[in-house]
C-alpha cells in the first residue's frame, strides 16, 4: 500500500528565473556546497557559465562539465568524476541529453539534481525517466525525480519552434496513453492509479484550454506547455512508471526509432502515433478534429512530412506491440498488412500532406 512518491520540491517557471536565482530557496541551500554543472555544448555552455557566475558567491565550489552526448561512455565517465569528487548537487543544463545524463548520474551516485531546461521538447524536463544511448540505440531507463526544476521563460523563448512543437506532441499523447491504460486495467492486466491518471489528463486538458484562448501568444503557449509537461512528469512519478503518458502512440514512435531510422524528433513521431492510436481507439472523428490543432501547433499531419514512407509506417505499426511489454489498443487487433494500409490511407489522406508549418508562422 505504501508508495514513496518523489516530486520536485522547488518549481520555478518565470521570466528571468536564472538571474533571480539568488532570491530563491535553491540559492539558500547552496551555501558552502560543491556544485557540478552538467551541460551540452555552445549555447548551453554559455548558460552554464552564467549560472556558475550567479551561484559562485554562495557555493563553495562550482565546476562545469560538458557532455557531448547521452551515451553510456559519457555517463560512466561523469559518474566516476562525481564519485571521486563528491559534489553536493548536480545541475543539469540543456535541451534533452544533458538533462537525461544529469538525471542518470545523479541517481547512480545518489546526488540531488536540479534541472534547468532550455527547451520544452519532451516530458524529460521533469520526469522519472531518462533516455540514454546504448549500442547505438536509445533506451529509456527509470531515474530519480529532480529535486528542483528552474525554467527561465526568456531562455525558453529562444528555443527553436520545432522543439516546442515536439514537446507539445509528447504532451498530446496523454489522452491516448490514458485510454490504453484504462484498457489494460479492464483486461485485468494492470492496476490503474486514478490520481496519476487524473494529473496526466488535467495536464493535457489545461494545455488545450490555453491553446483555445483567443489571446494566445507565444509566451503563454510556452509557459503552459512547460507546466503541462512537468505535471505529466509528476503523474509518471506518482504512477511509478511512464504509463499515464506513454501508450500505443509511444510504441509506434519507438518502433520508428528502432526499425525505421529515427528520422524525426520524439514528439513529432509521437504526434503521428497519436493520430493512429485515436483512430484505433474508435475516435475517428477526433482524428479530423485534431488536424487544425496540429497545424496551429506546428505538428505533422502526415508521416511523409517527417520523412517516413508507407512501408516504414506499416513496419512500425506491425512491430510496435513488440517494443515493450505494455498492453495497449494494438493488442486488441491482429492487423494484417492490408488492414494497416487501409488505416494509413484513412488517417493520412493525400490532403493531409504538406501542411507542416513552423509554429512561429501559425501562432502569434
Ligand atoms: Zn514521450
Amino acid at each position: 500500500m505504501a508508495n514513496k512518491i518523489r516530486i520536485p520540491i522547488h518549481l520555478i517557471i518565470e521570466h528571468g528565473a536564472v538571474s533571480r536565482l539568488p532570491k530563491t530557496p535553491i540559492y539558500e541551500g547552496l551555501k558552502d556546497k560543491k556544485v557540478f554543472l552538467i551541460c551540452g555544448s555552445n549555447n548551453t555552455h554559455q548558460l552554464a557559465e552564467m549560472i556558475r557566475d550567479t551561484i559562485r558567491p554562495q557555493a563553495r565550489e562550482v565546476h562545469i562539465l560538458s557532455c557531448e552526448n547521452n551515451t553510456l561512455d559519457i555517463i560512466n565517465r561523469l559518474e566516476r568524476k562525481v564519485l571521486e569528487e563528491t559534489p553536493d548537487y548536480i545541475f543539469g543544463i540543456g535541451g534533452g541529453k544533458a538533462l537525461d545524463v544529469s538525471k542518470v548520474v545523479g541517481t547512480r551516485c545518489n546526488v540531488p539534481v536540479v534541472l534547468f531546461p532550455t527547451a520544452a521538447s519532451s516530458d524529460a524536463i521533469c520526469s522519472p525517466v531518462a533516455v540514454i544511448k546504448m549500442r547505438n540505440r536509445s533506451t529509456s531507463i527509470g531515474v530519480r525525480m529532480p529535486l528542483a526544476v528552474v525554467i527561465d521563460l526568456d531562455i525558453l523563448a529562444s528555443c527553436p519552434p520545432r522543439l516546442v512543437s515536439a514537446g507539445i506532441g509528447d504532451l498530446l499523447s496523454n489522452k491516448t496513453a490514458l485510454f490504453d491504460w484504462q484498457l489494460a486495467h479492464q483486461a485485468g492486466v494492470e492496476e490503474m492509479n486514478t490520481f496519476a491518471a487524473l494529473m496526466a489528463k488535467n495536464a493535457v486538458e489545461s494545455f488545450m484550454n490555453t491553446v483555445n484562448r483567443r489571446d494566445l501568444d507565444r509566451s503563454r503557449l510556452l509557459k503552459s506547455a512547460a507546466e503541462s509537461l512537468i505535471m505529466s512528469g509528476i503523474a509518471m512519478s506518482v504512477a511509478g512508471s511512464s504509463r499515464p503518458c506513454s501508450g500505443s502512440e509511444h510504441l509506434i514512435s519507438h518502433a520508428l526509432d528502432f526499425h525505421c531510422g529515427a528520422k524525426a524528433l520524439h514528439g513529432e513521431q509521437v504526434a503521428i502515433g497519436v493520430l493512429i492510436s485515436q483512430y484505433l481507439q474508435g475516435k475517428r472523428q477526433q482524428v479530423e478534429e485534431l488536424h487544425p490543432y496540429y497545424e496551429k501547433l506546428g505538428l505533422p499531419t502526415h508521416y511523409e512530412d517527417i520523412g517516413y514512407t508507407k512501408e516504414e509506417m506499416r513496419r512500425a505499426i506491425r512491430l510496435a506491440p513488440s517494443m515493450r511489454n505494455r498492453y495497449t489498443i494494438l493488442d486488441e487487433f491482429n492487423l494484417t498488412d492490408k488492414e494497416i494500409d487501409s488505416i494509413l490511407e484513412e488517417v493520412f489522406p493525400e490532403e493531409a500532406k504538406n501542411r507542416y508549418r513552423s509554429i512561429g508562422s501559425s501562432a502569434k
